[in-house]
């Protein structure tokens, strides 16, 4: 017997109007489902509301499906378990030991966060305290069920759904859901039509809703050699006799900055720099990178060989020492927008000699450090004092773990036909809105640009 449709309902909870805390809720005949729980980050706006109460108990929700395993989309799943949350969460392998290096490091920079509020005072509140704590993720990491790609997982007999390879970092994954009848298709967030590590996003073919996600939904990608950019930015800080450091994403971003090294010392082209990765979250997820051979689109033996040339630095002591070192070398350093982490070490003591150069990798969000220098800003704040920016800036630009539009309408034409409606989450308003004019014109598809907290009845 065909069920009702009727009280089928998706919110959107989260990663509307913005690129963060993405949460996307499924409501059939009074089951929910919630796929991702990000946190916000960035604009101060964004992050208070991390602490705003959850628009449902948390413990009405029946299962958790992560797409992957960024803060944007897995970091507010302490807060729930905390406040009452006592099902699974799903994800691949690979997502659930990324997550788990992620959140631990989230805790951590909250911990210390609230601490020195409290320690010097500049906390608005009485006592400032973490959003979440250590022992709050170890509690969390109980809830995770991990899955293999592919395969359908039955959470009821009107719900199942397959995490299917993306491309965007490793793990990563689309869910595919099937609920009271319906198919839905959540993007997460999409890779490149060729990721440098991974395989291609699956194509898909047929959907009845699709959520996609659209950070560079307005934007084209340079079809610049990225390999040879990064080699010019290397080769003239060597000339400088300088440092080169790079701010990086500890997960995907690292590993594939030393993937082109790798090969730029394979091609014997890379002047002699020792290449350091000091980064505690970034060793600890190139061991994850290690263990998924097969998940990558390179060879064993470049997965074996590309990192024997990188010193990973461990201890505290050691990165000080090299902190303070002024001899010419690479230094691959979290975080990746400078919000906080090793890097700002590194910039303490090099950012004012014009021979270093820092060099931009990654997406930076609004209102981090990353962002301003980019966009100009030659003095920034750090360790409470405002420093000049003397050091070289440079941007390799077309390195995204994002699909860019062209990339996202290529992905979309591969379904054979339209579906009901598509809805575009996780980017800012001119992003979603130049994607949602690209579909209309080209696919002549039914788009929705949901706003933050907004509910639409699926109907038959
Ligand atoms: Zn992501």
């Amino acid at each position: 017997m065909k069920k009702s449709t009727n009280n089928l309902k998706i919110s959107f909870l989260g990663g509307a109007g913005t690129v963060t805390g993405s949460k996307t809720l499924i409501e059939s005949n009074g089951k929910r489902i919630l796929v991702d729980c990000g946190l916000f980050q960035g604009l101060k706006e964004l992050r208070n509301m991390n602490w705003a109460p959850f628009p449902i108990e948390p413990d009405t929700i029946d299962a958790i499906i992560l797409t992957h395993a960024h803060l944007d989309h897995c970091g507010y799943l302490p807060v729930l378990i905390k406040n009452g949350y006592k099902g699974k969460i799903y994800c691949t392998e690979p997502t659930e030991e990324l997550a788990q290096i992620i959140l631990l490091d989230s805790a951590k920079i909250q911990e210390e966060d609230a601490e020195r509020a409290n320690t010097h005072n500049y906390s608005k509140h009485p006592k400032a305290k973490p959003l979440y704590t250590v022992l709050d993720v170890q509690h969390t990491m109980k809830h995770f069920s991990s899955q293999s790609f592919n395969e359908t997982i039955v959470i009821d007999e009107e719900i199942s759904f397959q995490l299917l390879n993306n491309g965007h970092i490793l793990g990563s994954a689309f869910v595919d859901l099937n609920i009271a009848d319906k198919k839905f298709i959540f993007s997460g967030d999409i890779g490149r039509t060729e990721p440098m590590l991974l395989y291609p996003a699956k194509k898909i073919k047929t959907a009845d809703y699709i959520i996609l996600e659209s950070t560079y939904g307005d934007r084209i990608h340079p079809e610049t050699d990225v390999k040879e950019e990064l080699l010019k930015v290397v080769q003239e800080t060597y000339d400088n006799r300088g440092i080169l450091m790079i701010p990086s994403f500890a997960v995907e971003r690292t590993q594939e900055i030393i993937y082109l090294l790798y090969q730029l010392a394979e091609e014997e082209k890379l002047p002699k720099m020792q290449i350091y990765l000091d980064s505690p979250m970034g060793v600890n997820a190139t061991n994850v990178y290690n263990k998924y051979h097969e998940l990558q689109n390179i060879s064993n033996y470049e997965i074996n060989r590309m990192y024997e040339d990188v010193r990973f630095v461990n201890t505290y002591e050691e990165s000080k020492a090299l902190v303070m070192d002024k001899s010419p070398k690479i230094i691959i350093a979290g975080s990746g927008m400078m919000e906080g982490g090793r890097i700002l070490h590194y910039l303490n003591n090099h950012i004012d000699n014009d021979r270093n150069t820092l060099l931009f990798v990654g997406f930076q969000g609004e209102g981090t450090r990353g962002r301003a220098i980019t966009e100009g800003t030659r003095e920034i704040k750090f360790f409470g004092e405002y420093r000049k920016v003397r050091c070289q800036i440079r941007n390799l630009t077309s390195l995204s773990a994002h699909g860019d539009q062209s990339e996202m309408i290529e992905w979309l034409k591969h379904f054979e036909k339209a579906p009901k409606t598509i809805f575009l989450n996780h980017g800012e308003l001119h992003q979603s809105d130049s994607l949602r004019v690209k579909i209309e014109t080209e696919l002549k598809w039914e788009v929705e640009i949901p706003h933050l907290n907004s509910s639409y009845i699926i109907e038959e």
